[in-house]
């Protein structure tokens, strides 16, 4: 198959990517041949003025390297690989007239370490323009020449940033920082490339002062000591680039590479690398998730029930992405309450540049506060995020049910609660979903959509699509207390309440999982989460699962003292001004402790909880696969990534 296409116009070569019968195009084994080919052919013909490389498709520039192989190759194949890599792009830069990038489109990775090997790069100012060196945040680093031509381009100290942080730029941010030399309309990228083909070569640019050998000393150390600290040393990848960076700014290009290539193979053969790669395949394969071969409706208009913590959430992110929302409370303080929230979101959007003051407001124009329920002929969807009760509920539900159209896509976003004694009580259950958000809504990428026995393959499909054109991941799961996430994550909180009541210091606890990778300590969370809200889903897990959880007393014995966690200033922890937002253990959480020595090892202790509980999960068919439990945890309680998941994939559960 040919992916790549050659074109000669007026001496200018065109070398344009056009992947057969693919909307992406990407580096693989093939490609990369073919890219090599036309290289060696263009540089045996001296009467070119200048070369511009361009892609055919709408959205993408170049993806990447082939993450497939990639992930899978042996140290043996990775050489090669890398070689041919490092080889062409070299051969590229070597050219002997002008080169430039007209890049529309993701610009990625291995596509940005080809615009790096060009003499100049232009983008385009549209949407899909973003360019970038993302390998460190799949436990690799770009090793086609980028982690050696970047800091050669634009100095160490703005290089290093980009190569650890692995953000993928918008083009005016690329521009800004000199990552690339022009921006333009999508229209004119071509031609504008083509003005650059007027100046000559690219001469390598200076940077004495940052690159002596104190200067690299000095920031290699500070950059190794954060990243140390931010990740505690579970990344490899950073430290490695940062290594590769530092040597490559003060020796040849050639050794550079063979740095690069080094540190590739040994990475890309670990486990970290491993479990990345996978992970980022486990949400790309959420993405496009189907459900059978139902056809999914298409869901313009939303009724969100309650504007509390969630549903202000949840109609903040559904208006900005285009829904028109109808939001109904029961009073006009909470719906006061609740808009002034989405207000404060939509601001924030705007301050971080995510929106344009024009999008902010046309975002809350497409939110229509009430107390009273409106007509609701055409209304698609509605998603319940009022109180944690079932009876309220089931009120709610049966009240609905004859409120909207039949084919209305009835979903709650409940936490634990069962919603098949939901669908009991209303006309239709076939159209009750859950579709379970997590907090912040605006931040967290995951929802589970649960299906009960009842829910119909349309509705099914309808919620995973409506989650997915939200920019968000879905994972189905089963109607089952606490469906998969707040299933794990439980009794994993009421151990670690427990270790804490029986003698374990609350800072060891929340340190040792700090170690193991979670962003926060288990009670942290719980402070974080409420330990009123955390009782109550305990008590819904407890009532289900008696054989095996209970409600601690100490969560118990806070919540009666009034300690509820941060919102209350105290839980776990104390959080008023004197303690300047340091943590320090709260003395009537402390008093309730029985002294005791703790026996276990706390880690492990707290990670088997959460494994014994996903395993269960597994096979009662909560989940269908452990891939998608792992997912589910990774992106709702952010275990550690580079672990791969609570439930190691392809290793048998017995
Ligand atoms: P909240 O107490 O902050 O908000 C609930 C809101 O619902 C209140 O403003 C209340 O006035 C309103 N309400 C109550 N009855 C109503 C009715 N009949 N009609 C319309 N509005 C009504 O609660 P929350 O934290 O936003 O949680 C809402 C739901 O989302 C719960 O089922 C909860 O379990 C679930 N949930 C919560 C979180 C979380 O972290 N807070 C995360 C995921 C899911």
């Amino acid at each position: 198959m040919s992916h790549i296409n050659l074109e000669i116009r007026d001496s200018i070569a065109h070398i344009i990517f056009d992947r057969e019968a693919s909307s992406a195009n990407i580096f693989d084994a093939e490609t990369l041949d073919q890219f090599s080919a036309i290289v060696d052919d263009l540089a045996l013909k001296p009467a070119l003025t200048g070369l511009i490389i361009e892609s055919a498709k709408p959205h993408i520039f170049i993806a990447g390297a082939d993450l497939k192989t990639l992930s899978t190759a042996s140290k043996e194949e990775l050489e090669v690989m890398i070689s041919k890599g490092q080889s062409v792009f070299d051969r590229l830069e070597a050219l002997p007239f002008t080169t430039v990038a007209a890049i529309h489109g993701a610009c990625v990775g291995g596509g940005c370490e080809l615009a790096l090997a060009c003499d100049y790069r232009v983008v385009s100012d549209a949407k899909e323009t973003r360019i970038g060196l993302p390998e460190t945040q799949l436990g690799i680093l770009p090793a086609w020449g980028g982690s050696t031509r970047l800091p050669e381009l634009l100095g160490i100290t703005k290089a290093l940033p980009l190569i650890l942080g692995g953000k993928l730029l918008k083009g005016i941010v690329a521009f800004k920082k000199g990552l690339v030399d022009g921006i333009c309309p999508q229209e004119n990228v071509v031609s504008y490339a083509q003005t650059f083909l007027k100046k000559p070569k690219r001469e390598p640019v200076s940077h004495i002062l940052e690159h002596n050998p104190i200067s690299v000393a000095v920031i290699r150390h500070k950059v190794s000591k954060d990243l140390y600290a931010k990740t505690r040393g579970h990344y490899p990848a950073l430290l490695r680039a940062l290594d590769v960076v530092c040597k490559g700014v003060r020796c040849s290009h050639q050794e550079s590479l063979e740095n690069e290539k080094n540190a590739i193979i040994e990475l890309a053969t670990g486990t970290v690398a491993k479990n990345l790669i996978g992970l980022f395949f486990l949400t790309e394969r959420a993405k496009k998730l189907r459900i059978g071969d139902a056809e999914a409706k298409p869901i313009e208009n939303v009724t969100v029930i309650g504007s509390g913590v969630m549903g202000a959430g949840i109609a903040y992110w559904l208006s900005m992405k285009g829904l028109n929302i109808t939001l109904k409370e029961i009073n006009d303080d909470a719906l006061a309450k609740g808009m002034l929230t989405i207000q404060k979101l939509y601001a924030g959007s705007v301050k971080r540049r995510i929106l344009t003051k024009a999008e902010a407001t046309a975002g809350l124009d497409r939110i229509f506060p009430t107390t009273k329920f409106p007509k609701m002929d055409h209304c698609d969807m509605v998603i319940e995020a009022a109180v944690e009760n079932l009876e309220i509920k089931k009120k709610i539900f049966a009240d609905l049910s004859e409120r909207v159209p039949a084919d209305t896509i009835l979903a709650t976003n409940t936490s634990a609660l069962p919603i098949s004694e939901i669908g009991a009580v209303i006309s239709h259950p076939e159209r009750l979903v859950g579709i379970h958000f997590f907090n912040p809504v605006h931040r967290m990428k995951l929802v589970e959509v649960v299906k009960t026995p009842q829910t119909s393959e349309v509705a099914l499909a309808t919620a995973v699509r409506f989650t997915q054109a939200i920019s968000k991941l879905p994972v189905v799961v089963a109607d089952s207390p606490g469906f998969v996430v707040n299933r794990i994550l439980m009794p994993y909180l009421v151990a670690a309440g427990e270790l804490m009541s029986n003698g374990a210091e609350i800072t060891q606890i929340d340190e040792a999982m700090l170690d193991f990778g979670m962003p926060m300590g288990p009670l942290r969370l719980l402070d974080e989460v409420g330990l009123d809200v955390s009782c109550h889903v305990a008590e819904t897990l407890a009532a289900a699962f008696p054989e095996r959880m209970a409600v601690p007393s100490i969560l118990t014995d806070l919540v009666a003292q009034g300690h509820l966690g941060r919102k209350s200033g105290s839980g776990f922890y104390l959080y008023d001004k004197k303690t300047k937002g340091e943590l320090v253990p709260n003395p009537a959480a402390v008093a309730l402790q029985v002294p005791a020595e703790v026996e276990v090892n706390i880690q492990q202790h707290l990670a088997d909880m959460m494994q014994q509980e996903a395993i269960l999960c597994l096979k009662e068919g909560v989940a269908s696969c452990a891939e998608d439990i792992n997912l589910a945890m990774i992106m709702g309680t952010g275990y550690p990534p580079f672990r791969g998941g609570p439930l190691p994939a392809n290793k048998a559960l017995d």
